[in-house]
């Protein structure tokens, strides 16, 4: 008989790679990530054509995790900001990923998955991804709360959050001025949320220059990777 196991395939679509890894039930990595470009145009066919390939000399798993970077409910995206939203409107990602690689799939936005890792589940936490796009996740007591696409939300004039501090902002008006739009958004964010804990991931997440309150902590990445095995605690 086939000995049991409980290994989480983690996967995390970007704009720019899709990367995964395997994870233990209490995160810890089987397996170093291995990323791909992520293909252009990026359909639902050529990403999960593209999923299929890179994990195909993985070791055994039986359940998949997944960060897709737009709107998603019950594993169905609605939209796909830096992928092409038209190619993902009620598409049922869970389903596709369920049937390609034949194990469970759960399929929720990356920065949901992102929080989920990080958060300490202590009091209204708030952890926010600075990257291509703006990823935000809210938790109260490690209790993930519904997804908002706070990135489209207009922070100044006619800018949405990605296009006031997304990478290709950051890359045109160069570190200083970032920095200066990333202190503005922080203060808006306190007094929105009033959040106990900020976190601040994100591969943008280091560039940040100035002093940070005591109850803001810049994250890594890897601090995000038990995100994919809390999603089966949830
Ligand atoms: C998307 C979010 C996503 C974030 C980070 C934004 O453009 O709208 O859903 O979490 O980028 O990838």
């Amino acid at each position: 008989m086939a000995k049991s196991i409980n290994r989480i395939l983690s996967i995390d679509i970007g704009g720019s790679h899709i990367k995964a890894t395997v994870i233990d039930q209490q995160g810890k990595i089987l397996q170093e990530y291995t990323r791909v470009v992520t293909p252009q145009p990026a359909t639902p066919v050529k990403v999960v054509a593209a999923i299929k390939t890179l994990v195909k000399d993985f070791p055994a798993y039986n359940k998949i995790s997944v960060g897709f970077p737009g709107y998603v409910k019950d594993g169905v995206i609605s939209t796909a900001p830096n992928l092409g939203s038209k190619y993902w409107n009620k598409i049922n990602l869970s389903k596709l990923l369920t049937a390609a690689l034949k194990q469970p799939a759960r399929v929720v936005n990356d920065a949901d998955m992102q929080g989920l890792g990080v958060a300490k589940g202590k009091g209204l936490e708030l952890v926010v991804t600075l990257g291509t796009g703006f990823g935000t996740a809210l938790l109260n007591n490690g209790i993930l709360l519904p997804h908002l696409e706070l990135a489209h939300h207009p922070i100044a004039k006619k800018l949405d959050y990605d296009e006031y501090i997304g990478e290709l902002v950051r890359k045109k008006i160069g570190n200083e001025r970032w920095n200066q739009r990333i202190k503005k958004i922080i203060t808006v964010l306190k007094t929105v949320f009033n959040y106990d804990t900020l976190y601040i991931g994100g591969g943008n997440a280091a560039k940040i220059k100035f002093t940070l309150d005591k109850n803001i902590h810049i994250v890594n990445n890897k601090q995000g990777i038990h995100g994919g095995a809390k999603l089966w605690q949830q």
